[in-house]
């Protein structure tokens, strides 16, 4: 039988299936159509303005490192004037971030941006390994998830960049409304599919992979040789996330579209204004500055654990109410230096939302 030609050019002949519309294409069109749809992803939610400075969190994985690609081909291609920076957190994983953090050096010469890699042990004293030698591989992402947020927000402001994005693809956006409805989870199911998020003055923070699939940014990956770094982190990622994963999998393979029309459907959900009231209001951590819900960030919270040997003080009631029964927090008690944001006048609902040209 006759090799197919190319769905969309016609002319070269098919060589893979396109994971998220099941047409059969040719490369150079799967990197054109893969391309295309990121930037219209960037204009539609006008991500950028010109001039803006951007980080893209780099973690020498498949989706940061096919976004740094991504990003530095559209801003030449459309010219949207952006000044493109490598932001690294180095959590201190022995035998893994280590060793990504070497392709994200490579990644730094191939496509010639400036890198910052911030690390846990420089921000709050501890590196993932002494988490974890501590505390054990229970809760351990917690504390991580917590402290890389914080960080990237620091490293963002140490580069004076005005947005970071992230190589959050569909899949793990699908992924979170679905374990933000099975756990009821009102008010992150209710921002869990913004495109771009901003506190009152943290950086902007965007997703562009948010409608590319997985396996097409693997593909592309594939397809283009980049050096990206495959391995798993060393410590158990966070089982109820696995879940999510394993059923949206299944899902995927019955219907490919299930993928984008999880998205819509957490895109569609509206919160009640009687539940909206009832979330805590935005302030300033009153121990390092950085933007909190609480009195305390949680970063600080969980490091004061840490510090005075409370692990799940910040974690459980029961753990709160131990630490509480010490009294209150030595003057000696090791805290994360101060954080000053940048200045923003940009907020979510501005009218004037920026632009790059189409
Ligand atoms: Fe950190 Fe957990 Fe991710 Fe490992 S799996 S990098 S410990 S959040
Ligand atoms: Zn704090």
């Amino acid at each position: 039988m006759a090799p197919k030609s190319c769905a969309l050019c016609r002319n070269a002949k098919a060589i893979l299936r396109r994971p998220k519309t099941g047409q059969q294409i040719c490369k150079d069109c799967f990197f054109r159509v893969f391309e295309t749809e990121v930037h219209n992803t960037i204009t539609e939610a006008r991500l950028f303005k010109q001039g803006d400075s951007v980080a893209i969190g780099a973690s020498g994985g498949k989706d940061s490192t096919v976004l740094a690609y991504v990003m530095k081909t559209l801003n030449e291609r459309y010219q949207y004037g952006l000044n493109l920076f490598l932001l690294s957190i180095d959590e201190g994983i022995t035998g893994y971030r280590d060793d990504s953090l070497e392709t994200v050096k490579r990644n730094q010469q191939q496509y010639d941006m400036p890198l910052k890699i911030l690390s846990y042990h420089e921000l709050y004293g501890w590196t993932m390994d002494r988490v974890v030698s501590t505390i054990g591989k229970k809760n351990n992402c917690t504390f991580c998830g917590v402290f890389r947020r914080q960080a990237l927000d620091r490293g963002a402001a140490t580069l004076g960049v005005d947005h970071i994005v992230t190589g959050h693809n569909a899949d793990d956006i699908a992924e979170t409304v679905l374990m933000n409805i099975m756990r009821g989870d009102i008010a992150r199911l209710g921002r869990c599919t913004a495109i771009c998020t901003q506190g009152e003055d943290t950086i902007r923070r965007s997703k562009p992979f948010k409608y590319a699939y997985e396996k097409e940014i693997v593909m592309y990956a594939y397809f283009k040789k980049l050096d990206y770094f495959s391995t798993e982190c060393i410590y158990s990622p966070d089982a109820y996330r696995g879940h999510a994963r394993a059923f949206l999998k299944d899902l995927e393979a019955a219907r490919p579209s299930a993928i984008i029309d999880i998205i819509h459907s957490g895109e569609a959900f509206e919160v009640k204004d009687e539940v909206r009231a009832t979330q805590k209001a935005q302030q300033t951590c009153i121990r390092c500055g950085y933007m909190s819900s609480n009195d305390l960030c949680k970063a600080c919270s969980l490091l004061e654990g840490l510090e005075r040997g409370m692990s799940t003080a910040a974690i459980t009631d029961k753990g709160r109410r131990k630490l509480e029964a010490q009294g209150p927090a030595p003057d000696n008690l090791r805290t994360i230096p101060y954080f000053h944001p940048p200045n923003s006048t940009i907020t979510n609902d501005s009218p004037e939302q920026p632009q790059v040209n189409d």
